[in-house]
């Protein structure tokens, strides 16, 4: 397992987004910060029950350790939904400095020295970046996310923004893997069955980091182009937060990506 300290952070970082010298990013891990108990140590949601404060601080302590501008930091507002939403100079903060309106799981920028977070404690974070239009994303998918494809339509609005698919990039980030993953029929038969193993109780093992892989590589990103951590996290709970390895009280991960403009 691959993993990078920073600053007061360690973290996971893809390879195919550590080649470009202009992008920060990287997927935290519970090392660095100042939250106890089950929130131990560097939880970043507002909405998991942390102590706000520590919350904040972890914020800091992150942003400082990756040379970021805290006062940029934006964030999703994660509800299970497909909602993508643009951060641009009108609301550059959202979602950590004031709250969005309504649910948003993937948010896009094309602002330099704009930060942007998304939070995971199992559901798969992606980050993304399209070269060419200068533009970084933060995505957030649970099976609904993924049933909603937002993944696929976080790329495609790339695309759609000016982006080539050659020059989008993607790094999927630790989640729960297929070994701890597992789920009710009715969750499992939304994706093909090639997605998951059933166990023969009416239960199933499934893949959510690999159904995220394809509908990213569906719109023509190229597969060398995605990266995959591997990274369980209720396997490596005492590394990552795990919703299930925690029963259900946990604190958050977050995904930060950024794209830097020196001067
Ligand atoms: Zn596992």
């Amino acid at each position: 397992m691959c993993i990078t300290e920073i600053g007061k952070v360690s973290l996971y970082q893809s390879d195919v987004l550590s080649k470009f010298s202009n992008i920060v990013h990287g997927f935290t891990t519970r090392k660095g910060g100042v939250s106890t108990g089950e929130y131990e140590s560097m939880s970043l949601s507002h909405f998991r029950g942390d102590d706000i404060a520590r919350v904040k601080e972890n914020e800091k302590i992150l942003c400082e350790s990756l040379g970021l501008d805290i006062k940029k930091l934006s964030s999703t507002k994660q509800e299970h939904t497909s909602n993508i939403e643009i951060v641009d100079k009108t609301n550059i903060g959202i979602g950590v400095h004031y709250d969005w309106d309504r649910g948003v799981d993937a948010c896009i920028t094309m602002e330099k020295n704009v930060p942007l977070l998304c939070f995971s404690a199992d559901c798969v974070p992606i980050l993304m970046y399209a070269e060419d239009i200068g533009a970084v994303a933060a995505v957030h998918a649970g099976w609904r996310g993924t049933d909603g494809k937002i993944a696929q339509k976080t790329a495609q609005k790339l695309i759609e923004l000016g982006a080539d698919e050659k020059n989008i990039y993607a790094a999927i980030g630790p989640c729960i893997g297929q070994c701890c993953y597992e789920v009710s029929e009715d969750v499992a038969e939304k994706f093909d069955k090639k997605y998951s193993v059933s166990k023969g109780n009416g239960k199933y093992m499934l893949d959510l980091a690999k159904v995220n892989f394809d509908l990213i590589a569906q719109v023509g990103v190229k597969e060398e182009n995605i990266s995959v951590s591997g990274i369980c996290t209720k396997c490596n709970n005492g590394l990552f937060f795990s919703h299930r390895a925690q029963n259900g009280k946990s604190g958050t991960l977050g995904g930060i990506i950024c794209i830097i403009e020196k001067g």
